[in-house]
Parts: C-alpha cells; structure tokens; sequence
C-alpha cells in the first residue's frame, strides 16, 4: 500500500480524521487534512490562514481556487502515497485534484465514504475537546478525560473547537448536503467510491477500511 492515493470522505464528525491517521500510520503514507493545513495557517496569520478565517469561523467552504492553490503545492511535495483527509469537498475540487494528478502522471486509486447520520454526527461533536496545550483529543461519549475539563496527558485545558457549536455544526452538515454530496456522485461514477458504515464500533470501522480498500487493490 506504500504508493496507494486515497481520499476521506464524509461529514464532520464522521471519524475521518482520526481513521485516516491510524490507516496512513499503518500504511506509511502520508496524512493531508486540509483542515489541519488550514488551521495552522489561521494561527499563524498567514496569507493564507487571513483569506481562510472568515468562511472557517461559521462553517462554510473557503473557496476552490485558495484550496486547490494549496493541494497544487502539497501534491509537489508528496508524490508517493497519501491520504487526503477532508478534500476534495466539492465537484470543482474532485475535477480540479484529478487534473493536478494527470499533470503528474497519478491517479487516485479510492475514496473511501465514511457514511454515519446528522444525529450521530451532532452528538459526537457537542461532546468533542481538545487540549489547548499539547492537541490531545477526547470525547466525552466515548473517551472521557478523568477529571473534567483537563488534559490527562498534560494538565493543559481542554477546549471545544470554534466550528463545533450547534449552530455552526448545523451550518457544515448543511454544506456538506449541498457541495459534498456531488463528490461522492462523481466517484461513483468512475468506480471509485467505497462506501463504509462510519456508526459501527471504533475499531470495526478501521478493519472494515482496511478490508475493502484492500479487496478493491487486488
Ligand atoms: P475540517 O477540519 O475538515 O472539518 O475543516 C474545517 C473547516 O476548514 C471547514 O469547515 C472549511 O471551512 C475548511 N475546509 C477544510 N477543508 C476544506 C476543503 N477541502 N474545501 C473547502 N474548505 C475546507
């Protein structure tokens, strides 16, 4: 699986990240979430992160053109093989990675589809926190810090992202309808969409990845 292309799909809180994480780490490739790239380049003040900001702060999508910029730029950097995580997010998007690929004579070989309900995915992210000092995460459903509000790890303190208030979950499940729906349309289309039970057990989800993408290389 070293050269394998593959794209997360899914809506927030479908487990992408994390999934995506343990898979590149078993795997040895590389992780790419665009909104990790994105919240860095907030926190840093970059050109970047200034253009970014205002459609991250209530859930919408920053534009094509600034993210596929930035995967031009990430794709130089990565030819082997990698996992995007939260890309491609539109139509334009999944069009626009496959002419980045062709130019560079790849191509991706799945987009693996984390299906999981609106209500599951609202009450996983009402219950999301991370620690402001060393970035652990914990959930308050399944893996609960032991003191309340603090890092087991660090001591540090733990905080909800921005973008996971009701309002503004609502908002991305909202976009996620609308733009990204049309992505996994576009890889069905070319045979490339797996579609995978993202409400099962943790550790279920993660064999059941590894099996189909596995099956649909061989
Ligand atoms: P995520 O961590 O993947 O949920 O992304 C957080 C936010 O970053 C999203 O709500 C969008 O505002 C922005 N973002 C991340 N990836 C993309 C993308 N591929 N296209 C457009 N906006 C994105």
């Amino acid at each position: 699986m070293v050269n394998m292309r593959l794209a997360f799909l899914g809506p927030p809180g479908s487990g992408k990240g994390t999934q995506a994480r343990i898979l590149a780490e078993e795997k040895n490739l590389a992780h790419i979430s665009t909104g990790d790239v994105l919240r860095e380049a907030v926190k840093n003040v970059t050109e970047l992160g200034k253009k970014a900001k205002s459609y991250m702060d209530v859930g919408s999508l920053v534009p094509d053109d600034i993210i596929l910029g930035m995967i031009k730029e990430i794709l130089r950097k990565n030819k082997k093989g990698f996992i995007f995580d939260g890309f491609p997010r539109t139509a334009a998007q999944a069009k626009g990675l496959e002419n980045l690929l062709d130019d560079l004579g790849l191509k991706l070989d799945a987009a693996v589809n984390l299906v999981v309900s609106d209500d599951e995915v609202l009450r996983r992210l009402l219950g999301r926190f991370y620690c402001e000092k060393c970035g652990a995460d914990f959930n308050v459903n399944t893996s609960p810090p032991k003191v309340e509000g603090i890092c087991d790890r660090c001591g540090g303190k733990l905080l909800q992202r921005a973008d996971d208030r009701e309002e503004v979950i609502t908002n991305r499940l909202k976009v996620h309808r609308e733009k990204t729906k049309p992505v996994e349309d576009f890889y069905r289309s070319c045979n490339l969409l797996l579609d995978i039970d993202g409400a099962q057990d943790f550790a279920k989800v993660t064999a059941s990845i590894l099996e189909t993408v596995g099956r649909n290389r061989s």
